[in-house]
């Protein structure tokens, strides 16, 4: 159906050309009724199709059928011969509500298409309307009256017509240059109105007086209007005519400003050329140009007047943050700047509190993001209700805040600062979601004449500080001095190095072996990895795992650890020093878990090893099962499923739940240090490792004790029932090359000193 209706329009255009020729070419006034009268009756039958296929808008189709209604009387009124002046005032009446409803309608067209800018664009065409008005009064309205016998009233009329026919020309112009998508319902409506005009522009300069043109070419151009408005009507983009584009990146302005330009340079070209005729011409000229000089005055006036508004919110914007309307980054250097100037004068020392909300990502991973947004707007709220009114504070990114007192006195002042921060957090923050417990980490710098130097500095001291209070704990407040200053060149310095390490050869991996004392026998080694820098400085993996974890760098570095232990297992079984089925623990940061080849990495290290899946053990931490569970649960699944185990390392200092232990595929619990530092003097870490033990029983998981350090701690745990153990008792880390003398020593041993029940 809908095809066969786009046929249709398509065809009215060829169908057109045929009338109009006919029209114009055979000069007979019966068949021109004819062709007319066929013209109007298929305009009326495309109306009646549209409103079967689109149910539209009640107020559009009346607004059309009047427009027709009117269109068609006003010309059968003008056509007939002998016609009263009633009836031409009637019809020239007829002819200007038709101007109307086109300017009415294309109106709320170029709103609903163009947006907001519709108010500015009515007032251009109002403007250009009046310079058609006085062009129009000049060359037809104003010779017509002398020679024709119309009326005064006719003549007005058809001047107020013409007048509003350039403001639907340059609606249409305006539609046509502003429209991002020119559908084809646009182009056939502006082709069908602009014909109309000339239709009408014709007729004008027949009237006035001073051209003879002849009433067939002038109808003929209406007929050929009324074929292109069917074709429109039929067109099925007409359905979307009113509907919103999408906005342009730069609105066309140039055919705007010629179209603005014209309507009033050629009022004062003319006026500065010709003499008024007579006094009626006079007046009408003056008061024209009056009008005209009111409506542009108006124009520049609302134009400057929205450049303002509009260059003040840019402003507001660009200074704002979106989410917590706090000043952003730009304004809080700003607002420093000023503040840090004004100290020169007065003395005083501003501070600036940076505060980072603790573990903002896992609320971000667990809650989801709205929560996350909702919980940095409720953080914004509790900064500036617990702040004195004097501190400006802003949000500077992600889950960072920074808060800037000018007028601290003391440092002593800036701390309680920082600690009423601390305080107002202990508080939960009511979100839709449920009340949400948070806490921050504030480092706090204050100015120091000769350190601090800009507005940047004084931020990255605090920066600096918030991230001592991070290390220490979080939770915390930190004081920036310079010495943390160094610690921060110092780690980059680390950084860098890093990155080079591998192809340096720099890192090498040292192994602690595990033994069962049940067996008396090494079961198995754990691989820790060594950093000696070029100039011999010895860097400790708690320095620079944490960093490599951060900065990515453990994804190669880990890779190589796999293969590199896997291989020194690999050559200490072929060579007889071990077990044949002891195996091998590598540590895995979280970062190499989220890694999507990290399966297939753990893959290659075990073929080109030739080491069977089983005598790889993985150690990860707690802390994978918490951040990004899901990624973690999925590498995890893959790797128990191609045979690999994971054990839970440092077990007991994370914050899992026993859900956690029963979702993840685990085979191993490694009992903390911490622990086992106390099992012989301490009761409660006694009754602890006893739980853990039994919890890991009636799990089904294998447990090894880390950090077995006295001869006290063995008997302990042997009295616990825990037979695997690591630590420096035992040996401390050795280098591959020690591996062989290291188990000799501890199979010489043999079984493990007879135990002794503790009481
Ligand atoms: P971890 O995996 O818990 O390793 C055990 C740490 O405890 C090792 O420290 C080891 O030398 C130390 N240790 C062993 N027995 C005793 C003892 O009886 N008493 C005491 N006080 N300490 C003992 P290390 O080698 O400094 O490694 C520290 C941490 O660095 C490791 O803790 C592990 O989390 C990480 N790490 C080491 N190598 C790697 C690696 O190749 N990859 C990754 N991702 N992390 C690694
Ligand atoms: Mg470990
Ligand atoms: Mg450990």
């Amino acid at each position: 159906m809908s095809k066969a209706v786009t046929r249709a329009a398509w065809a009215m255009i060829p169908l057109g050309a045929v009338a109009t020729a006919v029209n114009s070419l055979i000069n007979d006034s019966d068949l021109h009724g004819v062709i007319f009268l066929a013209a109007s009756a298929q305009v009326v039958i495309a109306l009646i199709i549209r409103n079967l296929v689109n149910h539209a808008d009640r107020r559009v189709w009346t607004a059309l059928l009047l427009l027709i209604t009117c269109l068609l009387t006003a010309q059968f009124l003008n056509g007939r011969s002998g016609a009263t002046d009633t009836s031409q005032v009637i019809s020239e009446a007829l002819f200007l509500t038709v101007q109307l409803i086109l300017v009415g309608g294309l109106v709320v067209t170029v709103q609903r298409r163009l947006g907001g800018d519709a108010l500015s664009i009515v007032a251009d065409s109002l403007i250009i309307g009046l310079g058609a008005w006085f062009v129009i009064w000049f060359a037809f309205l104003n010779p017509a009256r002398k020679f024709s016998q119309e009326i005064i009233a006719v003549i007005a009329l058809r001047g107020v017509t013409l007048a509003a026919s350039s403001i639907v020309v340059f609606m249409l112009a305006t539609l046509l240059l502003g429209d991002s998508e020119r559908i084809s319902a646009v182009w056939l409506a502006t082709s069908a109105i602009t014909l109309s005009l000339v239709g009408d522009l014709l007729n004008a300069t027949d009237q006035s007086g001073r051209f003879e043109i002849s009433q067939q070419l002038a109808n003929s151009t209406y007929i050929a209007s009324l074929f292109l408005v069917s074709a429109t009507l039929l067109h099925p983009s007409v359905a979307t005519l009113a509907t919103r584009t999408a906005a342009r990146q730069r609105q066309p302005l140039l055919g705007r400003l010629v179209l603005i330009t014209s309507a009033l340079a050629i009022p004062v070209v003319v006026l500065a050329l010709t003499d008024p005729t007579n006094d009626v011409d006079r007046i009408v000229r003056t008061s024209s140009i009056f009008v005209l000089a009111i409506a542009v005055t108006s124009r520049v006036v609302f134009s400057v007047r929205a450049n303002a508004s509009l260059q003040q919110t840019l402003i507001v914007f660009a200074q704002t943050d979106a989410l917590t309307g706090l000043p952003n980054r730009g304004l809080m250097l700003e607002h420093v700047s000023t503040a840090l100037i004004n100290a020169l004068n007065d003395g005083r020392a501003p501070t600036a509190l940076f505060i980072d909300v603790d573990r903002f990502k896992n609320i971000n991973d667990s809650l989801g993001h709205s929560a996350g947004d909702d919980v940095l707007v409720a953080v914004a709220q509790r900064l500036r209700v617990a702040l004195p009114d004097r501190c400006v504070v802003g949000r500077i990114s992600g889950d960072e805040f920074v808060v800037l007192d000018a007028e601290t006195k003391s440092s002593s002042e800036a701390v309680l600062l920082a600690d009423c921060v601390l305080e107002s957090f202990h508080e939960p923050l009511s979100l839709r979601q449920g009340d949400v417990f948070v806490s921050a980490s504030i480092g706090v710098a204050i100015y120091l004449p000769g350190v601090t130097t800009t507005a940047d500095d004084l931020l990255r001291h605090a920066d600096t500080a918030m991230y001592r209070a991070k290390d220490s704990g979080r939770n915390c407040v930190a004081i920036f001095d310079e010495s943390m200053l160094e610690r921060v060149n110092q780690r980059l310095a680390i950084e860098t190095a890093l990155y080079r390490a591998l192809e340096r050869r720099e890192l090498r991996l040292v192994h602690q072996p595990i033994i069962d004392i049940n067996l008396g026998d090494v079961i198995g080694f754990e691989a820790l990895m060594r950093w000696e820098m070029e100039d011999g400085t010895n860097i400790s993996p708690a320095e620079f795992i944490p960093i490599a974890e951060e900065t990515g760098i453990i994804v190669p570095i880990g890779a190589w650890a796999l293969l590199e232990a896997l291989t020194h297992l690999r050559g200490w079984i072929n060579e007889s020093i071990c077990r044949r089925d002891a195996t091998m623990s590598v540590n895995v940061s979280p970062r190499q878990l989220h890694d999507p080849n990290f399966v297939a990495v753990v893959n290659e290290a075990l073929m080109r090893s030739h080491m069977p899946a089983d005598q790889l053990w993985l150690e990860v931490t707690e802390g994978v099962m918490i951040t990004q569970p899901d990624q973690a649960l999925d590498t995890l699944r893959k790797l128990s499923a191609i045979g690999v185990r994971i054990a839970i390392d440092d077990f007991g200092t994370g914050y899992s739940s026993l859900s956690f232990l029963q979702r993840f595929p685990i085979h191993r619990l490694k009992i903390d240090k911490t622990f086992i530092n106390g099992l012989a003097t301490d009761s409660n870490a006694r009754s602890l490792v006893k739980t853990i033990i039994a919890m890991a029983d009636s799990l089904g998981l294998d447990v090894v004790a880390e950090g077995v350090e006295t001869v006290q701690q063995l008997h302990a745990l042997a009295d616990l029932q825990c037979a695997k153990e690591q630590g420096y008792l035992i040996s401390h880390p050795v280098t591959p090359e020690a591996m062989a003398s290291t188990v000799a020593s501890l199979d010489e041993i043999g079984k493990w000193p007879r135990l002794r029940p503790l009481n």
